[in-house]
């Protein structure tokens, strides 16, 4: 499994989907940057979630909010009073641990020595200290059961401190009266402060809700998890305005909603999915559950559904002194909306798409030799690359035909077009990148007009005539 993860790290960079940030200067660390295949493929799950959040709903439009809000944003949300994670850090190595994570790598450890009841009880316990801000408490538990941290045996630990995972920065030039202002830790708060902007420009009635995508920043300690927990990232979120009252109904709606959106359009197999409901709520929740994904790492978050209450609005209201209020002419009554979030992190998408994709083929061939490949089975409608037109040779007029093929399907769908090597090459080089169709200009083509369309997942082939070629692919990647 690890070393599974550690191949698809290679992979992602080896094909252009995920590099390093600042790699020449040895990276920074929990940064990425995203090649020419990687950026593709998360454009196109950024272009479904936004189809199936903005296109086919009646009541729900996208908006995109500036990464900068007035300061007094994140006193209201309660990000600059909380927005923080427990850390400690080891004097011994400077290296600083957030303590879920150091508790929950220990519990991780007894499981695998066979002392799962241990382990159940240490992440109780960790919970319930947590859940009572008591610090001296989780530092207690820490030692008393030995946790150990790189270096030493005998850890030298600091008392856990709160650490808040917002970057801050100066606005204005140095001049002026400085003020501190913050880069976005969600995009939430970007539609919160919108809410009647929307709701009145377009005459919007309750229920309805605003879509956002864009990045976030949290200033996260991190182990590495590749593009799973980031510095810089990116959000794809949903807010979800009701009456009060409604929210456990609207709450099961988008729960049922998103799940299924995972299978459907994001193609992950139902085993690879699963909800967590989450016991210990966040200040402003009054339900909250996260839908995870199998991750090379075990079962992680991927998307959090939050039924919000009117959280959000009141406090906004009460900072800024403008009613954020709803008239809502059915029942004859004013009220500040309650709001049902959905949060998904557009870079764990594509990381689980990735990991579901990524496959190492190993199999006889009917001559009794060995064949061996990797693939990366992109669902069609999310490859960046739909199809790959390869004349068979560089000779006698197949260019020209595939050409002709190209600037057909070129304006519908990404055509990538190859002559070099050996179809057999090409063929592995399109498996690893992820091109879902690949057709082949041979000389049977100048005869007839067909050409061999080849399978990436079944390596199977048959032949088409070449004016089928488009509205097949067509099908294909149409959700
Ligand atoms: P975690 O518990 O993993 O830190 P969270 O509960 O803080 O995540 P939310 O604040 O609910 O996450 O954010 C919603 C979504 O944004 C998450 O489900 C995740 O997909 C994504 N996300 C959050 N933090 C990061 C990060 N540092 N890097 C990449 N994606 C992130």
């Amino acid at each position: 499994e690890a070393n599974t993860f550690q191949n698809l790290i290679g992979h992602a960079k080896e094909y252009g989907y995920i590099f390093q940030s600042s790699e020449i200067y040895d990276g920074l660390s929990a940064v990425y940057d995203y090649g020419q295949n990687g950026a593709q493929l998360k454009k196109n799950i950024r272009d479904a979630w936004w189809k199936t959040m903005t296109q086919l709903n009646d009541n729900i439009v996208g908006i995109d909010a500036a990464i900068f809000m007035h300061p007094t944003t994140w006193k209201a949300s309660g990000h600059v009073d909380s927005f923080s994670d427990p850390m400690i850090d080891n004097k011994d190595s400077n290296k600083r641990y957030r303590v879920d994570h150091l508790i929950e790598a220990h519990a991780e450890k007894l499981k695998a020595e066979g002392e799962t009841q241990k382990a159940d009880a240490l992440i109780a316990q960790m919970d319930r200290l947590l859940a009572a801000d008591d610090l001296a408490g989780v530092k207690q538990l820490i030692i008393d059961n030995n946790m150990k941290c790189s270096v030493s045996s005998t850890c030298n630990w600091t008392d856990v401190r709160q650490f808040n995972l917002m970057f801050s920065t100066e606005l204005g030039s140095v001049t002026d009266e400085a003020s501190t202002i913050y880069l976005r830790p969600e995009t939430a708060q970007g539609i919160f402060v919108n809410f009647l902007n929307v709701q009145k420009t377009g005459r919007m009635k309750i229920p309805f809700g605003i879509a956002q995508t864009g990045k976030a920043f949290r200033n996260e300690i991190v182990a590495r998890q590749f593009i799973f927990r980031m510095r810089e990232f990116e959000q794809m979120e949903m807010q979800f305005f009701i009456r009060p009252g409604s929210q456990k109904e609207w709450y099961e709606h988008w729960k049922t909603e998103r799940l299924k959106w995972h299978k459907e359009i994001m193609g992950f197999p139902t085993d690879r999915l699963q909800y967590h409901d989450h016991v210990k709520l966040a200040h402003y929740a009054d339900a909250a559950v996260d839908i995870e994904f199998e991750f090379p790492f075990g079962f992680k978050e991927l998307e959090g559904i939050h039924s919000r209450t009117d959280y959000d609005l009141g406090r906004h209201q009460e900072f800024s002194k403008k009613k954020q209020q709803y008239f809502d002419t059915e029942i004859n009554q004013n009220y500040v909306p309650y709001v049902i979030e959905t949060s998904v992190g557009l870079d764990r998408l594509v990381l689980a798409t990735l990991a579901n994709a990524y496959a190492e083929e190993k199999w006889t061939k009917e001559d009794g030799s060995e064949d061996s490949r990797v693939v990366l089975k992109i669902p069609a409608n999310l490859a960046p690359t739909k199809l790959a037109v390869l004349p068979l040779t560089k000779k006698d007029g197949l260019p020209d035909l595939a050409r002709e093929l190209m600037n057909e399907c070129r304006p519908a769908f990404n055509c990538f077009y190859e002559e070099k090597d050996t179809i057999g090459k090409r063929y592995r080089r399109m498996d690893a990148v992820g091109t879902p169709f690949c057709v082949t200009i041979d000389h049977q083509t100048k005869e007839d007009g067909t050409v061999t369309i080849r399978y990436r997942d079944t390596m199977t082939q048959e032949r088409i005539h070449l004016n089928e070629v488009k509205a097949k692919v067509l099908a294909a990647i149409t959700k």
